[in-house]
């Protein structure tokens, strides 16, 4: 079992049916996109089916060869396991983006992006057959801004159930998400950011699904006080 599980018990947002409403917009299953958010814009990921990863990047506008770094998150956050008030540093220790909401607790920061290669390497049985993959999926959405299909490393893998036995082996298992369950960071600085709607079926309980996202602007109006 994933100690992520019991890590967050009592601190999660509370799972409401209508968590995360508002303009939504659709990631279709085993595709990818692109958002700019500026400093104190709000993302939000929503499972909308359930037991979905979505592999979350963060690329610093002022600087496209920074990027998110799990090994400096993990380092400074104490954890492998982020969750509300982790902080998401980049390669250069700058503060990417906060994570303000998590229904969930259960995300990965130690695997890469899955990627063709992926498949060829763990899924021989494939033969090497084309595959949608989160990495292609992220090279389409950063390369417009000038991202390097090499800089992408290892990605923030939204609902993604990874842990490691006291033998050190790795297991992936079902993501543990519900329609409706969310996670949401809060950019402390211009950035770029993919997100994908993760194409490996064996992350995602044999079927793969869309991913929902919507943005707060922190220079919206604010809604004006009814009457
Ligand atoms: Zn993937």
């Amino acid at each position: 079992m994933n100690p992520a599980f019991s890590r967050y018990v009592g601190k999660l947002t509370p799972r409401t049916p209508e968590s995360g409403g508002g303009d939504r917009e659709r990631i279709p299953a085993q595709r990818g996109a692109y958002v700019r958010l500026e400093t104190g814009d709000q993302l939000t990921l929503i499972d909308p089916v359930g037991e979905q990863v979505s592999d979350l990047y963060l690329v610093d506008v002022e600087d496209v060869e920074d990027h998110f770094s799990a090994g400096r998150t993990t380092d400074y956050g104490n954890t492998i396991y982020p969750s509300t008030g982790t902080i998401l540093y980049s390669s250069t220790s700058r503060r990417l983006a906060a994570v303000t909401r998590d229904t969930v607790g259960v995300h990965d920061m130690t695997l890469t992006p899955c990627s063709q290669d992926t498949f060829d390497i763990l899924y021989p049985h494939l033969g090497g057959a084309a595959h949608p993959s989160c990495h292609a999926n992220l090279v389409a959405a950063l390369a417009p801004v000038g991202v390097d299909a090499r800089h992408i490393g290892t990605t923030l893998n939204v609902f993604m159930n990874v842990w490691t036995d006291p033998e050190g082996e790795l297991h992936i298992d079902p993501p543990p998400t519900v329609a409706g369950d969310l996670f949401t960071i809060r950019a402390l600085r211009p950035i770029h950011v993919g997100i994908t709607a993760c194409s490996a079926e064996g992350s995602n309980n044999g079927h793969c699904t869309p991913i929902d996202y919507l943005i707060e602007r922190s220079d919206a109006p604010a809604p004006r006080p009814a009457g």
